[in-house]
């Protein structure tokens, strides 16, 4: 379980995170969505104390990130947005570091690689961009860590890889662990992560699983029950296509990038009221504008 509790930070003097409160639960692979300098990164680093909050508590199983002890950085792996690897070849980097990590293992690594048509590689400086990609996605998901933080993972992946890293994060969940996917890619993430948070200016705006989404909300094309309370709505193909409160009959399966569209554009019809459980039980207010 990871617990956010009234964090606080600023990186110089205008604050990003204020009385940010979430809770994270294991089993789950959560997807982080928001614009460019909403906070993402930031809030990765903090959860595995490359940052310290200037204020409140955060608890990855049991333990505070910062102090970042052995015990903790060896149940945790992050793969940043950017990153460098050594001028080492693919069997000595997993020869140093996989010892680091004691749930590791070599035939997932493996089995990954083969998934991403990647032999193992020779000097890892010299792979291409996203060749790096597959091989740190590859290592990092078959560390075990049970806290996997991955940061715009679909960045620099062709097609292909975008569907073949689809197929083996959806192999690497269990009851366990906690993924957290940061990305701005909607698209690429559809249909695997949930619950769905949606940061936007360093604050929560939504935090919902896909069922309680489905209970709360319906997404409607065309015309409209009487008195539907239409939350966001856009033209496709000459009709609207409408995001109405209720779980109304006809309703068209969740588009994420019409849901971040709306909640992005009205974030005050989205206000999390009640401390943000990311894991099924946030509470809403809708406010109508
Ligand atoms: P995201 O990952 O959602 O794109 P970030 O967490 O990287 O967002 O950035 C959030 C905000 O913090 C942005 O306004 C960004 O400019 C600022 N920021 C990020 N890193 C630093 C830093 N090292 N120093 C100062 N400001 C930073």
């Amino acid at each position: 379980m990871i617990e956010i509790q009234d964090i606080t930070f600023q990186y110089q003097k205008k604050p990003l995170f204020k009385d940010l409160e979430m809770t994270l639960k294991p089993g789950n692979l959560y997807g982080l969505l928001g614009k460019n300098g909403a906070g993402k990164t930031t809030l990765l680093k903090l959860c595995c104390g490359l940052l310290y909050p200037q204020a409140g508590r955060l608890s990855v199983f049991g333990r505070t990130p910062h102090l970042r002890q052995p015990a903790f950085l060896s149940d945790l792996f992050l793969v940043p947005e950017e990153f460098l690897l050594p001028p080492v070849s693919g069997a000595l980097y997993r020869q140093m570091l996989a010892p680091l990590y004691p749930a590791f293992s070599a035939e997932r690594f493996e089995a990954h690689l083969r998934e991403f048509e990647l032999e193992l590689p020779g000097r890892l400086d010299r792979l291409s961009h996203g060749q790096k990609k597959k091989f740190l996605l590859a290592f990092g998901l078959a560390t075990g860590a049970r806290f996997l933080l991955l940061d715009e993972p679909t960045n620099g992946l062709d097609i292909p890889a975008k569907g073949q890293f689809r197929k083996i994060l959806a192999s690497e969940l269990d009851d366990s662990r906690i993924i957290l996917v940061s990305t701005h890619q909607v698209r690429d993430m559809e249909h695997l992560i949930d619950p769905i948070v949606i940061l936007d200016s360093g604050k929560i705006l939504f935090s919902q699983t896909l069922e309680d989404f489905s209970s709360h909300y319906s997404i409607l094309h065309g015309e409209l029950p009487d008195g539907a309370v239409v939350l966001y709505e856009e033209q496709v193909l000459g009709k609207s296509l409408s995001l109405v409160e209720g779980e109304l009959p006809g309703a068209l399966p969740l588009d994420l990038e019409f849901l971040f569209k709306a909640v992005t554009t009205h974030p005050d019809r989205f206000t999390t009221a009640a401390p943000v459980d990311a894991a099924g039980s946030t509470r809403k207010e809708v406010a109508h504008a």
